[in-house]
């Protein structure tokens, strides 16, 4: 039943904006309900995310920019990508990151069925655990859509759903002083900021804006004296 589907979640989606829900979750109702949803930790810093790899070429680009910069992250893998490239994603692990799951593959949850968020997140969990060896704690659905099936899917297995406070519209592959100041948009004390290590669902190479980004977030985050962890520190789950 598709309104059963889209459960308590789906009214805030109303207008259309599938990337409405994490302002939302950030600003709006779901923050009062449970705030780490939205990814807001603990004051001093902010947790760092990627999302939609491993990828042959952006994920191994933006491991060299976080290892310069010292920075361990938290990265939202595509089972189907880890698939074709599981040393990449081992490569995560071995630099010391956290891996979450983004899906099996990349799919809007609103329009699939229960059955099938189910049978996806499980393939994805599959192969995330069974390439690096570790299993994901955190889940973030594609597009930052949850539907009802998302979160009993995500609960089935032991995963804790999280969004995001600050995005940098990096899949544009703007110049990388414009994926900065879309961060600093929403970039606050404690919060989650959204990057992509992978341009499997975006525009050929838009890593590549991200990768340069990223040493100009570190002079902002060093500005404001914010350090950057993985969700799991951040969190304070960890
Ligand atoms: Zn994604």
């Amino acid at each position: 039943m598709r309104a059963r589907s889209l459960g308590v979640v789906a009214p805030l989606l109303a207008g259309g904006a599938l990337h409405a829900l994490p302002a939302l979750a950030a600003r709006g109702p779901l923050r009062s309900l449970r705030p780490s949803l939205a990814g807001r930790g603990r004051p001093g810093g902010v947790a760092l995310t990627f999302d939609d790899g491993p990828d042959a070429a952006g994920t191994p680009a933006v491991l060299a920019a976080l290892d310069a910069l010292g920075w361990q992250a938290t990265f939202f893998l595509l089972g189907r990508q880890v698939r074709r490239h599981p040393d990449v994603a081992r490569a995560v692990v071995a630099a010391g990151h956290e891996v979450g799951l983004h899906g099996d593959v990349h799919a809007n949850h609103l329009v699939r069925s229960p059955r099938w968020v189910r049978r996806d997140l499980a393939a994805g969990c599959a192969a995330v655990t069974a390439v690096t060896e570790v299993r994901p704690r955190w889940f973030r659905p594609p597009y930052g859509v949850l539907s009802a099936g998302s979160l009993h899917a995500a609960a089935a297995l032991g995963l804790t759903p999280v969004l995001w406070t600050a995005w940098g519209r990096d899949w544009e592959a703007g110049p990388p002083a414009a994926v900065l100041a879309t961060v600093c948009r929403s970039l606050d004390d404690g919060g989650t900021v959204l990057l992509h290590d992978s341009d499997c669902t975006s525009r050929a190479g838009s890593w590549r804006s991200t990768v340069a980004a990223l040493p100009l977030l570190a002079g902002e985050l060093d500005r404001r004296g914010l350090a950057v962890r993985r969700l799991g520190d951040h969190l304070g789950a960890g």
